[in-house]
């Protein structure tokens, strides 16, 4: 209770959806949940009631103990009082402000020396000495990042809050400032929630997933978790599985499960006793490729295909196989090259028994 962040809330949009979100968070400081899913799932909203900046229908909010809404009670701070620092999708920088105007935006209570004080400690944890006078759009995309968040801190939240964090960006920066918000997170110690679609930023960035779709929690749990063992199929998209197959559980055996999936068996980890209808889901990283056997057999997962297409993603290559299903591998340029990989060649597939997750089919 002490140090966790309770939701409970439901928001309707008249004439349209309604989010409910259920989680309870530790909230310790450093310490990121990553509200992941894909658009439209509701995330922007339970970010904005946490901040305060929308009021949910009913339900409540608990920070440390503090309620910050209570339907019930009609309790309903707003977002000065809760103390969050919140970053937008597209930074909403002042244009006509200069960076360092920008920070102290919120401080106007604030002696002018403690304004200047702050500014000065985040322009340097920031790294953005020297670009304290420049106007927004003199700032590249990643130091207009930094100034937004500078300005949600400089307010020392108790809760910092982050929408797409790193969306505006190009593609090549926001590789780079994943790595590095990570670590300007865990050194600023604030207790924060993340919004993202993306799933390698949810990686990047979290301790914690809450999984959303269509306006409601799916699954929570530490990020690794919830990435490797999806509860359910929304999870499993969501997640970057890209081969999701339905299948039937025909035997058990040593903690392995023997399930048919079109023409085939395969192995796979024992999915809990009374799944017997499953989701056979695998990713395209997890499918292995070696030369055509003489003698092909399906036997530990080794599957005779032809290859459907080739689309080159990169320095990868992703290709669609027929494996009497379609299953999508992925893999390195230089090893489609070796192989001589082309459209209607035969090609042996690969996959270990515990990358193929079996997820509760829901009908
Ligand atoms: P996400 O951030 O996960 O993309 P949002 O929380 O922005 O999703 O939106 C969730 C759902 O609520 C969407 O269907 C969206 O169209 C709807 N929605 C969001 N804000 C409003 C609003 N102000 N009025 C009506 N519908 C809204
Ligand atoms: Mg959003």
């Amino acid at each position: 209770m002490a140090d966790t962040l309770l939701v409970d809330v439901e928001k309707r949009f008249p004439g349209g959806p309604t989010v409910r979100a259920t989680l309870e968070q530790r909230a310790t400081p450093g310490r990121v949940t990553v509200l992941f899913g894909p658009s439209g799932a509701g995330k922007t909203t339970v970010l904005r009631c946490l901040a305060g900046l929308d009021r949910p229908e009913r339900g409540r909010i608990l920070f440390h103990g503090e309620p910050w809404y209570d339907g019930e009670a009609r309790v309903f701070l707003p977002p000065q009082q809760r103390r969050v620092g919140f970053l937008f999708q597209d930074y909403a920088l002042f244009p006509h402000l200069t960076a360092e105007q920008n920070v102290q935006y919120g401080l106007a209570h604030l002696p002018a020396t403690e304004r200047r004080e702050r500014s000065r400690a985040l322009f340097s944890l920031l790294h953005l000495e020297g670009m304290e006078g420049r106007k927004p759009r003199e700032l590249s995309g990643g130091q207009q990042q930094r100034v937004a968040l500078a300005r949600a801190l400089a307010i020392r939240p108790r809760l910092l809050l982050l929408d797409e964090p790193l969306s505006a960006l190009d593609a090549p920066s926001r590789e780079q400032l994943r790595g590095e918000l990570r670590r300007q997170l865990r050194e600023l110690g604030v207790p924060t929630v993340v919004v993202t679609h993306d799933r390698l930023e949810a990686l990047a960035l979290g301790d914690d997933l809450v999984a959303m779709d269509g306006g409601r929690v799916c699954q929570v749990g530490p990020v690794a978790d919830v990435f490797n063992h999806p509860a359910e199929l929304a999870v499993a998209r969501m997640t970057g599985i890209e081969t999701v197959l339905p299948g039937t559980v025909l035997r058990r055996e040593a903690g392995l499960a023997t399930v048919s999936v079109g023409p085939h068996q395969l192995l796979a980890l024992e999915p809990p006793s009374g799944v017997d209808v499953v989701f056979v889901c695998i990713r395209a990283e997890d499918v292995t490729l070696s030369a055509p056997e003489s003698a092909p057999t399906s036997a530990r997962n080794r599957l005779p295909c032809t290859v459907q297409s080739l689309s080159p993603e990169g320095a990868l290559v992703r290709v669609v196989l027929d494996a009497g299903f379609p299953l999508v591998a992925r893999v390195t340029r230089v090893s489609s090259e070796e192989f001589g990989l082309a459209e209607g060649r035969p090609i042996t597939a690969s996959i270990k028994a515990p990358s193929v997750r079996l997820v509760p089919h829901p009908g």
